[in-house]
């Protein structure tokens, strides 16, 4: 008899420990696979953690354990789901994110094969049937079964399904003249393109890959500034890392662009090349995953989570755009994938590319303090000029006419002339839906989400309310809620009202719209940006995803409507992302032959980050920068974990965090600080409520330590849930 420790879903704080099971049957079992148990009279799938002979019986071992041991009810896998280096790597996630480490492994799998019971559900290989002849022997046969026998001589085999007759088929099968053949079948297709031999490269893009090539450091950062051609480097890179037998992980900030540099990928290395994102149907996911177990392809391409590919003898891993955000995860485990590439890199003795024209400071402050190499590329392809910016300041009513609230003289001017030149503009506006809010204009009731309290958004496609946070969504409203008027003024503009005045203002103008709501019919994203690559719309109204990586040559003027939306954010990080922002869509402008311009609207104009994103001057920013966040202690200059308290009961949630506060304070750690507890920026959700400590240090380690003996207490306490964020990308 077997004796298994087995991690379970976890719903509750309490659950977040395993549980033992027996096992007396026959089919293998080890860590590492999954199981179906019994829990709370429930079946449920486990994760085996620990399986160990045991010469005791039942009745000793629930005697000596004191409470009743369930049986394994089934074995769902017939090998280990990770291999040792994706199960160190999951352990080591674990213990420096102090997350449960059912979470890590939720996180790391495809749905089908995760830990939970909704993969009980999930795909299942699909196969593709063959017909071979196995007895060349043509006596006895009518004619249409002998066509068919000297069609599979000359052929080989055939797809069953291309054979015109079944009855045919069944009769050779019956007379054991065929035989079936099953092979696994891949549900993604991912398109074939021509081959492509590799540019030239300039000479600082040499330079970039000769010092990375020589450095002995894991990590280089790749500061680039827009269109100096990364992705060249990269290609080269990973030409040569492929060329040695080894393989290639390359990550992109954001699903809408996979479709681009996959191409670019299949282009210089067709067929080589494996897809994985959420956009995803849970089959194709399944097969892709497989595929990349079974070591069927060398390079894959994907967003944050493609960090956990099941790809072995790892050469190269490239993260584009590494500043942004969303390589952070918000939920547990929060990783970030820059850190999960390079524990996976020390594994493979391999090298992590950050490339940027933006760094993050933490990045950026490493690579000069020699942690990172550094290797740059200081100048656009064909040393084009950087665009002409103009900055317009919102608040002067002289920059507006009547013509537009929203669109000032100039921008409409220079949209006018982009249009009769035939060439393309962006406008980016960093919200989508229609207005931020909506407000009762007879009691000033403001209409908020039910969950959370931030302020619902009008969405005029389908006549909704939406949450942005939560994603709750509600119809819209033709009187106050409260006092029962139909005065009811929507203020704040997004993407929608954009397209709207675009159209308002110019009703010629072919309009294209790009934001996650047009992302949630799949494909819609890659749709939206492939047509406006093929000039089918003359103006793209997007949030930031139209600001990151994409190449529109055709492109010569893009209009940030309203700059200052990042600006407010209550985050110690938001001028360091408005500055991004800023740069990386001033950057879409003039990227081919013909000078491109920006014109930036703001009601803050002479705001660092406003000013120095428009001259796109890195550098100036990141002394400027820095040195705020020395004053106020925060990152690069000291690290942060948050910690949040969970529950539905208000006075046990700030119980339970004030006392951690005090116990890390009492602790008095050298160069460690707690703030708080606060109410977080979003403090009420679906009943439950949110308290929230930052925690500063220099060290990691013994705070870490203490931080797990402190999540180890909370264990027992079923009625709160706990959420660490190691390295919060906002606080
Ligand atoms: P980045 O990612 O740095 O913003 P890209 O990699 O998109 O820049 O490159 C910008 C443009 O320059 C692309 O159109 C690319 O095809 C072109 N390009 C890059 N390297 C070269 C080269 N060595 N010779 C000619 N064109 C190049
Ligand atoms: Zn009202
Ligand atoms: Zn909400």
């Amino acid at each position: 008899m077997k004796l298994l420790e087995v991690l379970i879903e976890r719903k509750a704080n309490a659950l977040n420990r395993p549980f033992s099971y027996i096992y007396n049957k026959e089919k293998p079992l080890e860590a590492g696979y999954r199981v179906l148990v019994n829990f709370a009279h429930k079946n449920i799938v486990g994760y085996v953690i620990k399986c160990e002979e045991c010469g005791k019986s039942v009745e000793q071992l629930e005697e000596e354990m004191g409470f009743k041991i369930g049986e394994v009810i089934d074995v769902l896998d017939d090998k280990p789901l990770l291999n040792k280096e994706l199960l160190d790597l999951s352990n080591e996630i674990a213990s420096y994110y102090l997350s449960p480490l059912i979470s890590v492994l939720q996180t790391m799998l495809p749905t089908s094969l995760k830990p939970a019971s909704a993969s009980l559900k999930g795909p299942k290989i699909a196969y593709d049937t063959y017909v071979k002849l196995i007895k060349d022997d043509e006596t006895g046969l009518t004619p249409k079964q002998i066509e068919l026998v000297r069609l599979l001589r000359s052929s080989g085999r055939i797809l069953k399904k291309d054979c015109k007759s079944p009855s045919i088929v069944n009769k050779l099968y019956e007379k054991k003249i065929i035989d079936f053949e099953k092979e696994e079948r891949t549900r993604l297709e991912i398109p074939e393109y021509k081959k492509e031999h590799k540019k030239d490269l300039t000479e600082e893009q040499q330079n970039a890959v000769d010092s990375i090539l020589k450095t002995d450091k894991t990590v280089t950062l790749l500061q680039g500034v827009t269109g100096s051609g990364k992705t060249e480097v990269y290609l080269t890179l990973s030409e040569m890392v492929l060329a040695q037998g080894r393989n290639v992980l390359m990550l992109v900030p954001e699903i809408s662009l996979t479709p681009v540099m996959v191409e670019y990928f299949q282009r210089r290395f067709s067929g080589d090349v494996a897809i994985l994102h959420s956009d995803l149907t849970p089959a194709e996911k399944y097969d892709e995953y497989r595929r990349i177990s079974r070591g069927d392809c060398h390079v894959v391409v994907g967003a944050r989570s493609a960090i956990f590919a099941p790809l072995d003898n790892i050469g190269l891993i490239i993260l584009d755009e590494e500043h942004t955000e969303s390589y952070k995860q918000d939920s547990l485990p929060c990783y970030h994938a820059r850190e999960v590439a390079i524990m996976r890199a020390k594994h493979f003795n391999s090298k992590v590319i950050l490339g940027s024209a933006t760094p993050s400071l933490e990045t950026k402050a490493r690579a000069l303090k020699g942690v990172y190499h550094l290797a740059s590329l200081p100048n656009r392809i064909n040393k084009q000029e950087l665009p002409k910016t103009t900055i317009v300041d919102m608040s002067k009513a002289y920059s507006f006419s009547r013509e537009s609230s929203m669109f000032s003289k100039y921008l409409i001017e220079q949209l006018r002339n982009v249009l009769e030149r035939k060439e393309q503009a962006i406008l980016l506006i960093n919200r989508r839906g229609h207005s931020g809010y909506i407000t009762c204009r007879s009691c000033g009731h403001i209409i908020k989400c039910p969950n959370c309290g931030i302020a619902l958004t009008y969405h005029r496609h389908d006549n909704m309310l939406k949450c942005h946070h939560c994603g709750h969504v509600e119809l819209n409203v033709e009187t106050c809620p409260e006092c029962g008027s139909k005065y009811l003024s929507r203020s704040g503009f997004g993407t929608e009202r954009i397209v709207d005045e675009v159209k308002k203002l110019f009703p010629s103008a072919r309009v294209l719209r790009l934001d996650s709501d047009v992302g949630e019919v799949r494909n819609n994203i890659a749709k939206t940006v492939e047509a406006f690559s093929n000039q089918e719309a003359d103006i793209l109204v997007g949030t930031q995803m139209i600001a990151k990586g994409h190449d529109f040559p055709n492109v010569t003027l893009v209009g940030i409507v309203l700059a200052d939306i990042g600006l407010s954010l209550p985050s110690f990080r938001s001028t360091e992302r408005a500055f991004q922002l800023i740069t990386q869509a001033v950057g879409r402008s003039g990227r081919a032959s013909k000078v491109g311009q920006a014109i930036i609207q703001t009601f803050n104009p002479y705001h660092y980050a406003i000013t120095l994103g428009s001259k796109q001057n890195y550098e100036a920013f990141f002394n400027k920068e820095m040195s705020v966040r020395k004053v106020a202690q925060y990152p690069p200059y000291t690290y942060l974990t948050s910690l949040e308290i969970i529950g539905k009961n208000e006075e046990m949630v700030v119980d339970i965090i004030s006392k951690i506060s005090r116990d890390i304070s009492n602790q008095n750690f050298e160069d460690v600080s707690v703030l708080g507890p606060v109410e977080p920026f979003i403090s009420y959700e679906n009943n439950n409520y949110h308290r929230i400590i930052l925690i500063k240090y220099k060290k990691y380690d013994k705070i870490q330590n203490y931080l797990r003996e402190i999540l180890e207490s909370l264990k027992n306490k079923s009625q709160i849930k706990v959420k660490v964020n190691v390295d919060p990308y906002d606080f």
